[in-house]
């Protein structure tokens, strides 16, 4: 890899949210001097954040190819040009994203080494063909950057891939540690959990989870990151075993067999006209 940045060694990273757009969030790992953005979609709100911080670029991670997640890059890209900055492009070997320098599939991996951290590549087809998500398996937090895929209290759209491709790309994510810190992209949680309560909506977990997400936006705060732990608590599309949840598929659909699959893919439709 392209390396000028020093080599400073540092666990001490932090995780910040740059609003975008109505509802996105741009992720920037910073330590005191650099940044790496996960699905810069905007460029302005980057380079003012950037400025702000008085730091450097060093990375751009992208998870899919969508506009709201790749929009930004151009932009940055010259930027960081501009300043003569080294700059590296991540992001999925099976999409064509603007100058990707770097091409991803499952298993590989990203050292970030100016934050200490590397993070294992993991396949997501569901939402985009070739969606993928940053693990890093941290001692105490692991940290999963997973753009559209998992919501708090939701998933993606399927708009590539198929029901058993996306229930599977959950089932992945289902399966790392519980106290996994999830970054997701967007602040969907509110409604999110409207449709989850009427699917789920005797769970006791999900009818607090509502009164906490409540108050955390009414005083302006992002309800991201979850948990695993918690999403597999409240998020009915990591829940759909549950007999609750395939009763209430059942309801919308009647033709809904009861199978773990069959019940994503009617709730994952039901939650499409909700
Ligand atoms: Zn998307
Ligand atoms: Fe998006």
């Amino acid at each position: 890899m392209k390396s000028t940045e020093p080599s400073t060694q540092t666990s001490q990273i932090n995780i910040q949210a740059i609003n975008a757009f109505n509802d996105n969030y741009i992720w920037a790992i910073t330590n005191k001097e650099m940044v790496t953005l996960v699905d810069p979609g905007d460029a302005d709100v980057c380079i003012k954040f950037i400025e702000a911080e008085n730091l450097i670029l060093n990375a751009i991670l992208i998870t899919h190819h969508h506009a709201d997640h790749t929009g930004g890059i151009e932009a940055l890209v010259e930027y960081c040009q501009q300043k003569q900055w080294s700059l590296s492009v991540y992001g999925p070997a099976n999409e064509n994203i603007p100058r990707c320098d770097v091409q991803l599939k499952e298993n590989d991996t990203v050292t970030l080494s100016v934050f200490d951290i590397s993070f294992n590549i993991i396949d997501l087809p569901g939402h985009t063909a070739g969606h993928i998500a940053y693990f890093a398996d941290n001692d105490t937090t692991p940290i999963l950057f997973c753009g559209d895929t998992l919501f708090s209290a939701g998933c993606g759209r399927i708009f590539e891939g198929t029901p058993i491709q996306m229930f599977t790309s959950l089932s992945k994510l289902m399966n790392l540690p519980e106290q996994t810190h999830v970054y997701c992209t967007h602040e969907y949680t509110q409604a999110n959990i409207a449709f989850a309560l009427t699917v789920d909506p005797t769970n006791e977990a999900l009818i607090n989870y509502d009164v906490k997400v409540n108050e955390l936006r009414a005083n302006g705060h992002a309800t991201i990151p979850s948990t695993i732990k918690q999403e597999k608590q409240i998020n009915p599309f990591l829940r759909c075993h549950e007999q609750n949840i395939q009763i209430s598929a059942q309801k919308f659909s009647p033709d809904t067999t009861i199978s773990t699959l069959d019940t994503f893919t009617t709730i994952r439709r039901w939650k499409d006209q909700f």
